[in-house]
């Protein structure tokens, strides 16, 4: 019998996260479907639709639910307030009603963006995820973050608002490219600088058995993940404390997806992210001794996996992309630190801080100077 891990995320509107083989094709998520809705859109990427989409939607008309398939182009470009409208437009159009439930099939981009549509249409309709990258399965399925990325910024336009279930089949792994696979670990390392601990000590080993794509103990790590992505939000759901700790290496992460017009993977990204601000926190000097070097190994071990050029990119252009996030305060960035490994830096009562500007320039120029032409 395979092994199937069930998460109990206890926020505002609780859901269930089940974890293991075959669970795209699971009764469970049958029956699921058939409590929260009476129509079903199956939104997907083009992608995910080719590999798992006529399936789910064959499997779902089988058993008599009255279902319909959207896709999508692949990719962040499509996480946008212009293809939220489309699909808007395309939903009324075809008559789905309150009666609706979304089913978003495929990574963040599909999840973000199907979570953002169902939170509005009509007020609010039921959304149940089923991530097929390793990245939205270890982060984008949990804490109810939804968004569009708009041409000021990253993920500038969504809500906050939890999918009804998260059915996470580890099957769908095996056909992850290595580039979206190795990219998704980078999240695995960010939770596990976070956490710190046996966690952390374990993350070396990890790496190294992430290469035979185990199921099995894909399961384990995910459910890790979820775990300790769900205890942070549990205690801080809308992000005004501790929860804007996760944002660590994304203040510059999101900054050089956004510059290189996301030719750059968010993985990537965010993993060059947490060596620049680990960087500006050494210079800062909050972080001490051997930490950063350890985290840059780390990451760096990971980074040789994926394909990322950040030559062409210029401190000026990357200090300008500083600012569109989320998290900036009158115009100036702002960065989630750590002190050590597990030990997240906060500053009166602040999970986020300020630097100033020559330690973000150090940063910068240390990574721009040291990972220009790695791949
Ligand atoms: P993605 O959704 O663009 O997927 C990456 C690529 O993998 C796409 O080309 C997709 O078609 C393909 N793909 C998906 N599943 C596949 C499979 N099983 N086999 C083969 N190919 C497959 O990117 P992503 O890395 O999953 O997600 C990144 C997005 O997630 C970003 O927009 C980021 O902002 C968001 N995100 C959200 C949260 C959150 O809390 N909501 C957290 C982290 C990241």
């Amino acid at each position: 019998m395979a092994q199937i891990i069930k998460i109990n995320v206890p926020v505002s509107n609780e859901y269930d996260v089940y974890i293991g083989s075959g669970m795209r094709f699971s009764t469970h998520l049958l029956d699921f479907c058939r409590g929260i809705g009476s129509r079903f859109l199956i939104l997907t990427d083009d992608n995910v639709y080719s590999l798992y989409g006529d399936a789910l939607l064959s499997l779902m008309k089988k058993e008599g639910l009255d279902v319909k398939m959207m896709s999508l182009g692949e990719g962040e470009h499509s996480k946008t307030r212009e293809c939220k409208e489309y699909l808007e437009n395309e939903m009324l159009s075809q008559g789905f009603g309150r009666d609706t439930a979304v089913i978003a099939l495929g990574g963040g981009v599909v999840l973000d963006l199907g979570g953002f549509l169902a939170s509005t249409y009509c007020r609010g309709v039921p959304v149940i995820y089923l991530p097929t990258t390793f990245l939205a399965m270890v982060d984008a399925s949990i804490g109810g973050k939804t968004g569009v990325n708009t041409t000021f910024g990253k993920n500038m336009i969504g809500s906050f608002s939890h999918p009804k279930a998260v059915f996470i089949d580890v099957d769908t792994l095996e056909t992850l490219s290595d580039e979206e696979y190795f990219g998704g670990f980078i999240e695995v390392i960010k939770h596990m600088l976070l956490k710190g601990g046996e966690g952390y000590k374990n993350v070396s080993q990890s790496a190294k058995a992430l290469h035979g794509r185990d199921l099995s103990f894909l399961t384990t790590l995910i459910a890790e993940n979820c775990a300790f992505k769900r205890d942070i939000v549990v205690e801080d759901e809308l992000e005004s404390g501790v929860r804007a700790t996760l944002n660590l290496g994304h203040t510059v992460g999101h900054a050089i997806e956004l510059i290189s017009e996301h030719n750059i993977g968010h993985g990537a990204a965010v993993a060059l992210g947490i060596i620049a601000e680990a960087k500006m926190a050494e210079y800062a000097g909050i972080m001490k001794g051997q930490c950063f070097l350890e985290i840059e190994t780390l990451l760096s071990a990971t980074l040789k996996e994926l394909s990322f050029d950040v030559s062409g990119v210029t401190y000026l252009q990357l200090r300008d992309a500083l600012v569109l996030d989320k998290k900036s305060r009158a115009l100036k960035p702002r960065f989630a630190l750590l002190k050590s490994i597990g030990v997240p830096f906060i500053y009166d009562v602040n999970f986020t801080v300020e630097l100033e500007e020559k330690f973000i320039k150090s940063g910068i120029l240390y990574l721009l100077e040291g990972f220009k032409n790695p791949c």
